[in-house]
């Protein structure tokens, strides 16, 4: 295949096939040969799927492919980049990106977009020491297993209440701490959203004080801890020794039936 001379960085290497940025020891982000590798392989109306750009780029293996790849097209939507999924273009496979707008890539002779929802460190660790470092949507613990799924280990990360894609900021008020499973960009790619009636028929099958304690985040518009959650995170903090002596303690307390 023909490439425009575009299409070479100074270091007469493809974009998308550099190893490290052009003059310098520093790796060259897979977004950004991505985004070449787009713009100089297809053009507007058509469309792509993250198995052909991680062939394509050849990078970071089968393995959490799926995190990475989300990574990915958020990064090309910061860039500017229009790339629908099935979500909002219903002949779209699951899958399946068309481009309606290509945005920023190496040699298109612009400068990259400035990111301006960026979460600065000291408001990330704020937001980890006001939500307990637990996810707020399904509520999991920073390190703890996924229910059912013992040897699972949840990660914290900070999302947008108004995902940064559609312009929310990176204030307090619009954070909160998000596993990486329930994270922003892994749900606005999960294709269609849950249907209501679906909700409502989880919920008919909770408890009472379950559907009361629900009705009470629902109202506040956020997953509130109460006294419980707070004495199970402060026993989550305790070193290994002093865990395992609370441990046993808590169990004598709690008698049968654990
Ligand atoms: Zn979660």
């Amino acid at each position: 295949m023909e490439y425009p001379p575009a299409a070479y960085a100074s270091n007469g290497i493809l974009w998308w096939e550099l190893k490290t940025a052009p003059g310098t020891a520093q790796r060259f982000g897979s977004e950004r040969k991505a985004a070449a590798w787009l713009a100089f392989h297809k053009k507007l109306g058509d469309t792509f799927t993250t198995e052909e750009l991680r062939l394509a780029i050849g990078v970071d293996g089968k393995r959490n492919d799926n995190e990475h790849a989300q990574r990915r097209l958020r990064q090309l939507r910061k860039d500017g980049w229009e790339i629908p999924s099935v979500k909002y273009v219903r002949d779209l496979k699951v899958g399946e990106y068309r481009i309606d707008t290509i945005g920023w890539y190496p040699g298109c002779g612009r400068e990259r977009p400035k990111n301006r929802s960026a979460v600065s460190a000291r408001i990330r660790s704020m937001v980890l020491k006001r939500d307990g470092s637990r996810c707020q949507i399904c509520g999991v613990g920073d390190g703890e297993a996924y229910p059912g799924e013992p040897g699972s280990k949840a990660a914290m990360t900070v999302g947008h209440l108004v995902s940064d894609d559609f312009g929310g900021p990176g204030e307090l008020g619009n954070l909160r701490v998000e596993c990486a499973r329930c994270n922003e960009p892994v749900r606005s790619e999960r294709g269609m959203p849950e249907s209501p009636l679906d909700v409502i028929y989880a919920a008919r099958l909770l408890k009472r004080d379950q559907v009361r304690r629900l009705a009470s985040w629902v109202s506040k518009g956020s997953r509130t801890r109460d006294a419980l959650d707070e004495v199970y995170d402060r026993y989550r903090k305790l070193a290994p020794g002093d865990r395992n002596q609370a441990r046993s303690e808590l169990l004598k307390l709690a008698g049968d039936g654990v």
